[in-house]
C-alpha cells in the first residue's frame, strides 16, 4: 500500500515571520503516521523552517534547484545547498516554472538527476494545458513529458521520485479536475511507468494530484485508486484547510486499509 503524501507549495509567499507562524500551525495540526506531510517554502525561509521542523514528522522541500552542484550561476540554488539546510524533497518542473521561466522536459530531467544524486526526493510535475485537453492531446502531452523527464532514469531512480499530475488549467484557478479526470490521467501515468520500468516500479510510484485541491474536494480526489496524495498551492497557505486535506488523506488511507 502506497503511503499518501500531501505537500504544500507555498510559492512566492511568506516573510520570515509569516513562515514561522504557518509552520508552527502545520506542526500542531498536520502530523500523522499514516500520511507523509511536506512543506515547500521559498528559499529565503528554508533554514528557519528547518529549525522549527526539527523532531517533527513534517518534511521540508524546496520549490526548485539548479542541476550544477556549484559555480558561477548567479541567482541559482544547488542540490547540496538544499540538503545542507535540511531539505529532503524538491519540486521540479512546476507548470509556473515551465510557463514563466522557460523550463522544458530536458531541464526537468537534468534537475531530477541532480536531485537524486544528492539524495533529494524530486516531486516532478507534469500536466496538460486547457487547449491541449480540448484538442484531446492529453495522453500525447503526458507521454511526451514522461519520456522527456524520466526516460533516461533507472527503475531504481523512478522508485525514489514522486510524480505530481497537475493539469495547468486547474492550478490556482479554483477549478479542480474531477476525480474521474484525475484517475484517468493517473492511471495512464502508472501504465506508462509500468511499460517503461516494470510493474513493481509502477506499483511503488506515488502520484500526487495538484490543481485547486481544497478541504471540500480532497476526499473525493484522494479516494481514487491511483491518486496517492496532493500537491497543494493556495490551500497550503493556511493551516486549517491544509490540515483538513491531510485529514482527508488519513481517512482515505484507512478506508483502503480496511478493504485490503
Ligand atoms: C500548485 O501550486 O502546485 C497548485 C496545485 O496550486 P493550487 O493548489 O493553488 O491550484
Amino acid at each position: 500500500m502506497r503511503k499518501p503524501i500531501i505537500a504544500g507549495n507555498w510559492k512566492m509567499h511568506t516573510t520570515l515571520r509569516e513562515a514561522e507562524a504557518l509552520v508552527n500551525q502545520v506542526k500542531a495540526h498536520c502530523q500523522h503516521d499514516a500520511v507523509e506531510v511536506v512543506v515547500c517554502p521559498p528559499f529565503t525561509v528554508l533554514s528557519a523552517v528547518a529549525q522549527l521542523l526539527k523532531g517533527s514528522r513534517i518534511g521540508l522541500g524546496a520549490q526548485d534547484l539548479y542541476w550544477e552542484p556549484q559555480g558561477a550561476f548567479t541567482g541559482e540554488i544547488a542540490a547540496p545547498m538544499l540538503t545542507d539546510v535540511g531539505c529532503h524533497y524538491v519540486i521540479i518542473g512546476h507548470s509556473e516554472r515551465r510557463q514563466h521561466f522557460g523550463e522544458t522536459d530536458a531541464t526537468v530531467q537534468r534537475k531530477a538527476q541532480a536531485a537524486l544524486s544528492q539524495g533529494l526526493v524530486p516531486i516532478v510535475c507534469i500536466g496538460e494545458t486547457l487547449a491541449q485537453r480540448d484538442a484531446q492531446q492529453i495522453f500525447d502531452v503526458l507521454k511526451a513529458q514522461l519520456d522527456g523527464a524520466l526516460g533516461r532514469l533507472s527503475a531504481a531512480d523512478v522508485q525514489r521520485i514522486i510524480l505530481a499530475y497537475e493539469p495547468v488549467w486547474a492550478i490556482g484557478t479554483g477549478r479542480n479536475a474531477t476525480p474521474q479526470q484525475a484517475q484517468e490521467a493517473h492511471g495512464f501515468i502508472r501504465q506508462w511507468v509500468s511499460k517503461r520500468f516494470g510493474q513493481d516500479t509502477a506499483e511503488l510510484l506515488r502520484i500526487q494530484y495538484g490543481g485547486s485541491v481544497n478541504a471540500a474536494n480532497a476526499a473525493s480526489l484522494l479516494a481514487q485508486p491511483d491518486v496517492d496524495g496532493a500537491l497543494v498551492g493556495g490551500a497550503s497557505l493556511k493551516a486549517e484547510p491544509f490540515a483538513a486535506i491531510v485529514k482527508a488523506a488519513v481517512e482515505a488511507r484507512s478506508k483502503v486499509g480496511a478493504q485490503s
